[in-house]
């Protein structure tokens, strides 16, 4: 797309913005680019594009990959441009283009690593076309945002250009079966010994073959629809990924690719993560990266500090712990995470969605496809519910069959701490995006009561 009139009108309008801003202190918004697109409804296709630019999306783990690919490239001296400090929709990108240009719009940096929102890639696909699209997994997500798996997987079929190189997750076939004409490489976690085939969870959403309608059979079935399935009708099977972990240690993984091994260490064994630095090794290799040297930087990129902390007080652990409100795979992981954690353990449970608690939360549908079961593990000694909807998750806990003396439950959030069993070997504190400044609140105070009770 040329670039016109109204392109630098917006442009120039934006960059004054951001100058202001940042005269003011503020920085990572998304003003400049919201301006930027309002002025110039195509701002992002006439923009000029970096030589270089890396897509990564999916329904869970985008933030975490975008972050470890970051730290890598930051600790081997590459120079990139990113949307890390503001947001993933269109509007954030702008943002980061802009604040990567000069007053014509030419681009200061060749490379650029953007997060990019599933949902809404209709807005940001088409016109940054990706040279290289990584996509972590699809899964259920708020439905009221998100609607369906499929609905997503529709959106992005749709949208993302035809010849972008795709980097998939061989092991999830919702995000397999992106784009089936587009160039690609997949990722998988072959099966580990002692792995156990049979999900516990309460939602699948692949359980019959894409192409013929026949039921899958499932060589190893991890969690959700995260496995390795063939149809026995039609010869339809997982695909075979470029990338495999064959083997896992405790804090590192041996990566397959092109007839080679290497290892890359593992800031953390839950699987969910392995994926994740598994995804973050296949697009740096991509990216032409040898694998000594991302292996050397990965050894610093540990898992945001916004996503997983442990912290300790009075002898006792008290972890921050990510689960998305109305994210039920995002709450199941994290609870699947909890009951394998060793040791007995209590959990704060702040499930209210941010933006509705302050409207009231008005869809409850989603508790009943997050795995509460695991919750109800002899390990987990108490639970208290907090939050505009603590009956609701009362109510779904006593139907997980927690016993009802291992539930506390109360509106007010800010009390959690208060109603906690001082006792507690551990506390999780399990909270939503956008609830991390309450949750390093209730730490502060569960690691003061611990503290005093030595
Ligand atoms: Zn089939």
């Amino acid at each position: 797309m040329r670039r016109n009139l109204s392109f630098f009108f917006a442009l120039w309008v934006s960059k004054l913005a951001m100058l202001g801003l940042r005269v003011l202190g503020r920085k990572g918004t998304n003003l400049p680019g919201g301006c930027a697109i309002f002025l110039c409804r195509d701002f992002l296709g006439r923009i000029p594009r970096p030589e270089r630019v890396i897509g990564i999306t999916g329904t869970n783990g985008k933030t975490t990959v975008a972050n470890m690919v970051e730290d890598v490239l930051d600790a081997c001296g590459v120079d990139y441009c990113c949307n890390r400090s503001g947001s993933n929709v269109d509007t954030g990108v702008a943002s980061a283009l802009i604040a990567n240009c000069g007053w014509t719009g030419r681009p200061k940096k060749a490379l650029a690593i953007f997060e990019l929102d599933e949902r809404s890639s209709n807005l940001s696909m088409p016109y940054i076309k990706p040279d290289l699209l990584l996509c972590t997994n699809i899964f259920r997500d708020s439905y009221k945002r998100n609607a369906h798996p499929e609905y997503i997987v529709d959106i992005l079929n749709r949208f993302v250009p035809a010849g972008v190189k795709l980097i998939l997750n061989a092991d999830d076939l919702m995000c397999s079966s992106l784009k089936q004409d587009n160039p690609r490489v997949y990722f998988s976690i072959a099966a580990q010994p002692g792995e156990e085939s049979g999900s516990e969870n309460i939602v699948q959403d692949v359980r019959a073959c894409p192409r013929c309608g026949e039921t899958l059979d499932w060589e190893i079935r991890r969690y959700h629809h995260i496995g390795r399935a063939a149809c026995p009708a039609c010869g339809f099977a997982s695909p075979q990924a470029a990338y495999t972990a064959v083997t896992l240690g405790e804090d590192e993984m041996l990566v397959e690719n092109g007839g080679e091994s290497h290892l890359f260490p593992l800031a953390d064994r839950h699987l969910i993560n392995v994926y994740n630095s598994l995804a973050a090794v296949a697009l740096l290799r991509e990216l032409g990266l040898p694998p000594e040297k991302i292996a050397g930087a990965m050894g610093g990129a540990a898992i945001s500090a916004t996503r997983y902390l442990e912290e300790e007080a009075g002898g006792r652990k008290v972890i921050l712990h990510l689960a998305k409100g109305q994210n039920p795979v995002a709450c199941s992981r994290a609870f699947q995470n909890i009951r394998d954690y060793p040791g007995e353990k209590a959990v704060i449970l702040f499930l209210d969605d941010y933006f509705d608690a302050a409207h009231s939360v008005e869809n409850t549908a989603w508790y009943y496809d997050a795995d509460f079961e695991f919750l109800a593990d002899g390990s987990v000694t108490q639970i208290v519910a907090a939050g505009a909807r603590h009956w609701d998750v009362y109510l779904r806990l006593l139907m997980a069959g927690v016993p009802p003396e291992r539930l506390a439950h109360t509106p007010a959030t800010e009390e959690a701490a208060a109603v906690l069993d001082p006792s507690a070997q551990a506390v999780f504190i399990l909270y939503d995006v956008y609830t991390i400044g309450l949750a390093n609140r209730v730490k502060d105070q569960v690691k003061e009561l611990f503290s005093k009770e030595g």
